[in-house]
């Protein structure tokens, strides 16, 4: 299966952070990086002061289910000191499950496509550096959704 993970940080080298979550994510067990994106820098997201962020997307290829892929994920999340706080606080590392396939999953621990998507210059830029003529699930056409936001608040690093 071919599903794409969105890579966040802005706390303590967040470039360093995102490089060791990729290591970590090609280290697990049945997941390969196969696809990597340019890092992005932006402001976050609630407007709060915090430091900004620096993001990422990366396609891996994987035998893992989608949860089998959100646990490896907050493994990761975790050996990285992730400590959570308050919602959309800063972070050393965060790991979101953007697309798994074409699939679509709506539990109580994962929904894919995430549901953020759509509005996020920071998953939709890299995601179609990735892909530029992918067609997400119910969303549609990256480009399409790319049209319809803001990606100026987006510096290509
Ligand atoms: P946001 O989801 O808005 O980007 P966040 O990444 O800061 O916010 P977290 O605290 O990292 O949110 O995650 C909260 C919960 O979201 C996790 O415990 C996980 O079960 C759930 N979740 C649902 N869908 C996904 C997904 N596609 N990828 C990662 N986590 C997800
Ligand atoms: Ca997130
Ligand atoms: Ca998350």
């Amino acid at each position: 299966m071919l599903a794409y993970i969105g890579l966040g940080s802005n706390l303590n080298n967040p470039k360093q952070q995102i490089k060791n979550a990729l290591i970590a994510l090609n280290t697990t067990q049945d997941v390969e990086v196969v696809g990597l994106s340019s890092l992005y820098q932006s402001k976050p997201i609630d407007g709060s002061d915090q430091p900004d962020y620096i993001n990422a997307m990366c396609q891996v290829n994987t035998h893992l289910t989608a949860l089998e892929l959100l646990y490896a994920c907050q493994d990761i999340e975790i050996k990285q000191h992730r400590v959570r706080e308050k919602k959309w606080g800063a972070r050393t590392i965060d790991l979101d499950i953007i697309l798994y396939g074409v699939q679509v999953i709506a539990s109580k621990q994962l929904v894919v496509p995430h549901p953020q998507m759509m509005s996020r210059a920071f998953v939709l830029v890299p995601l179609a550096e990735l892909e530029s003529d992918l067609k997400v699930p119910v969303l549609g056409p990256i480009q399409d959704l790319i049209d319809k936001i803001d990606t100026s608040v987006l510096k290509k690093l």
